[in-house]
C-alpha cells in the first residue's frame, strides 16, 4: 500500500459516553492517535475500526453502552470497547466478536488494539498533534482532570471498583496541560475529578516545580496556581470539608469563579449513613452560610438521590426543608436506580418506583422557586458572560454561575457584535426559572486578544462580590 493510500486509510471513529471525566479520556486517545498519524473519522462508513468508550455509572448507562456497542458492530464490525464497562467480563460474554476490552484510563490497550486493527500510517511525528492535546468541547472552555479513581465507598455507585482508587497527577503535570489549554485559546477550565478535596492525598501532597515554584499537590494550592493562569475555574465535585474553607480567600481574591458543585445526595441523616456519604456531618448549613458570609456570591451546585432504600417521607420532608434552608442555586436530581454490583441493591425497604417519581417531582417543583426567586434578584444586575454560541439576534453564554451543560444559560439579545470565546458585560433584563435574559454592554476581553489578561485586571467576577461596587 502506498504511503498516500495507506494514510487516507487509518481512519477511526470514536464514541464517547459518559460523564466529562470519560469525556477527557476520549480526548487523550484522540490525542494519541492523531499524534500517530490517524485521522478521526465522522462516520461508521468511514472508519476502519470503532472505538467505543463506554460508561457504567447507572444502568440506564449501562444499557446506553450496549447500545452503542451492538450499534458500532452492525455498522463497522471492528470495535475497541474501553471506559467503565471495558472492565466489565460480561461486555465480552455479549459481544465475543470485540476486538479488545480494556477499562477506563488503559490507553495503552486501546492504541495496541488499534494497531492490530488498522496499522499506524507511519512512525510517529509528535508535532501532528497541537501541544494542548484534541479536544471535544467547544475551543474556549475544556475539562481539566486532576485525579483519577475514588477512594470512598458509596453504598450506590461501583465507580471504585471500576477506575480503582485515587490516582493523583503531580501539580506540574496539570499546569503544563492547562497552560497549554489556556494558550490555546482556552477561557474556562472545569476542574474535575470523583471528589477534588482528596486531590493529593495519594502522593502525601508531594510538591513538584513549576516555573521554579514548588507547588503541594493539594487542591488550594493548585487552585492558586490555575487562577494566575488568566482563564475562568471551575470547580466540579467538592465535598464540604475544613480544606474547601481554604478556597474562600481564593474566591476573594478572583482565582477561582465563587462556584462549588457539592453533591451532596441527600440530607437526612439516616439516608446519608446508609449511603456512606463521605464527609456527612450536621453542620453542612453551617458551613454554607460561613461561605456565603464571606463571598456573598457565592454559587453553590448540587445533586441528589430520592427514593434510596430505606427513605420514608419523613426523611424526604427533612430533605426538602433542607433544601429551603440551603437555598442552593443549582440542583440536579435522579430517582434511586440499582446498578449491578452495588452494595446497596441488598438493603431492605426498596422505593416503590411510583413514590420515587411522586418524590422526585417535588424535589424539582421546590428548586425551581427557589432558583426563579434566586435569578429574579439578579434583574438590573450588571453580569460578566462568556459568549458559547453567536446568532442573527444576540448569542447563548454563561455566568460565573453556569457551568456548562449542566445549569442553565444567559441569552444574549442586542446588537454588540461578539463571537465564542468573548469575554462580556452584560445587564440582566429579565429571569426565568433557571435561565437569564440579558443584553450585552460592552466586550470585556474578545476571544482572539492576547491572554492571559495583564497582572492589574481585576475581575468582574470579585467585583461583584462588593455591593458597593455593583
Ligand atoms: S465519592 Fe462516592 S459516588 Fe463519588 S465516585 Fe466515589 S464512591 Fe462513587
Amino acid at each position: 500500500m502506498s504511503k498516500t493510500s495507506s494514510k487516507k486509510s487509518a481512519r477511526i471513529g470514536i464514541v464517547s459516553l459518559g460523564c466529562a471525566k470519560a469525556l477527557v479520556d476520549s480526548e487523550r486517545i484522540l490525542t494519541l492517535l492523531k499524534a500517530e498519524g490517524y485521522e478521526i473519522a465522522p462516520d461508521y462508513q468511514g472508519a476502519q475500526a470503532v472505538i467505543v468508550n463506554t460508561c457504567g455509572f447507572l444502568d440506564s448507562a449501562r444499557a446506553e453502552s450496549y447500545q452503542a456497542i451492538a450499534e458500532a458492530l452492525e455498522e463497522n464490525g471492528k470495535v475497541i470497547v474501553t471506559g467503565c464497562m471495558g472492565a466489565d467480563p460480561e461486555v465480552l460474554k455479549r459481544f465475543p466478536n470485540l476486538l479488545s476490552a480494556s477499562g477506563p484510563m488503559q490507553f495503552e490497550r486501546v492504541i495496541e488494539a488499534v494497531h492490530a486493527a488498522v496499522p499506524p500510517p507511519h512512525a510517529p511525528y509528535l508535532d501532528l498533534a497541537p501541544p494542548q492535546g484534541l479536544r471535544l468541547t467547544p475551543k474556549h472552555y475544556a475539562y481539566l482532570k486532576i485525579s483519577e479513581g475514588c477512594d470512598h465507598a458509596c453504598s450506590f455507585c461501583i465507580i471504585p471498583h471500576l477506575r480503582g482508587p485515587q490516582v493523583s497527577r503531580p501539580a506540574s503535570d496539570i499546569l503544563g496541560e492547562a497552560e497549554a489549554l489556556v494558550k490555546a485559546g482556552v477561557r474556562e477550565l472545569l476542574v474535575i475529578a470523583q471528589d477534588l478535596t482528596a486531590y493529593g492525598i495519594d502522593l502525601k501532597h508531594a510538591a513538584s516545580d513549576w516555573k521554579g515554584r514548588q507547588v503541594k499537590a493539594r487542591l488550594p494550592e493548585l487552585v492558586r496556581e490555575l487562577g494566575r493562569l488568566g482563564a475562568w475555574i471551575r470547580l466540579h465535585y467538592v465535598y464540604p470539608q475544613p480544606i474547601a474553607d481554604e478556597l474562600i480567600p481564593l474566591m476573594q481574591e478572583g482565582l477561582v469563579l465563587p462556584y462549588l458543585d457539592i453533591p451532596f445526595q441527600h440530607a437526612s441523616p439516616k439516608v446519608l449513613k446508609a449511603m456512606r456519604r463521605p464527609s456527612f456531618q450536621d453542620r453542612t448549613l453551617e458551613r454554607i452560610r460561613h461561605w456565603r458570609d464571606r463571598v456573598p456570591e457565592l454559587v453553590l451546585r448540587s445533586t441528589f438521590i430520592v427514593g434510596f432504600p430505606g427513605e420514608t417521607e419523613e426523611d424526604f420532608r427533612f430533605l426538602l426543608e433542607w433544601l429551603e434552608a440551603a437555598r442552593l442555586d443549582r440542583v440536579g436530581c435522579f430517582t434511586y436506580e440499582a446498578v449491578e454490583g452495588a452494595p446497596a441493591n441488598d438493603l431492605a425497604n426498596q422505593v416503590p418506583e411510583k413514590i420515587k417519581q411522586e418524590r422526585w417531582e417535588r424535589l424539582m417543583a421546590a428548586q425551581r422557586r427557589i432558583s426563579a426567586l434566586k435569578l429574579k434578584n439578579k434583574v438590573g444586575m450588571r453580569i460578566e458572560v462568556l459568549v458559547d454560541e453567536v446568532d442573527a439576534w444576540g448569542g447563548i453564554g454563561r455566568s460565573i454561575g453556569d457551568s456548562p451543560e449542566v445549569d442553565g444559560v444567559v441569552h444574549l439579545a442586542g446588537d454588540l457584535v461578539m463571537h465564542p470565546g468573548d469575554l462580556i458585560d452584560a445587564q440582566v433584563t429579565k429571569a426565568e426559572d433557571y435561565d437569564l435574559i440579558a443584553k450585552p454592554i460592552q466586550c470585556l476581553r474578545s476571544w482572539s486578544n492576547s491572554w492571559p489578561p495583564p497582572a492589574n485586571h481585576k475581575p468582574m467576577s470579585a467585583a461583584m462580590m462588593n455591593p458597593k461596587e455593583r
